[in-house]
């Protein structure tokens, strides 16, 4: 059970504001929650695009090689800043 800050309110996990006096409690973690589902849709389209990449190395079809691995590296440097967000975080 979370508990308010300011009155020692049981609050609702789910509640952004205390019922009882309205000051914010949830803030702080449904923000690092957010980064946590930032990073992991960083992973599932940085791993989506280097098997293209890969799959660019035997076929024409996908699209073109250098393209897919600039939009890779692109990725694993926003996948890498993600990472050390939310680490600096806890
Ligand atoms: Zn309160």
């Amino acid at each position: 059970m979370e508990r308010c800050k300011q009155c020692e309110t049981t609050v609702a996990k789910d509640d952004v504001n205390c019922v009882n006096c309205g000051s914010v409690v949830n803030s702080v973690k449904s923000k690092s929650n957010l980064s946590q589902h930032f990073g992991k849709v960083v992973t599932v389209l940085f791993a989506l695009s280097a098997a293209l990449t890969i799959a660019a190395l035997f076929t024409n079809y996908v699209g073109s090689f250098v393209t897919l691995l600039a939009v890779t590296i692109a990725l694993l440097m926003v996948k890498k800043s993600a990472d050390e967000m939310s680490a600096s975080r806890q």
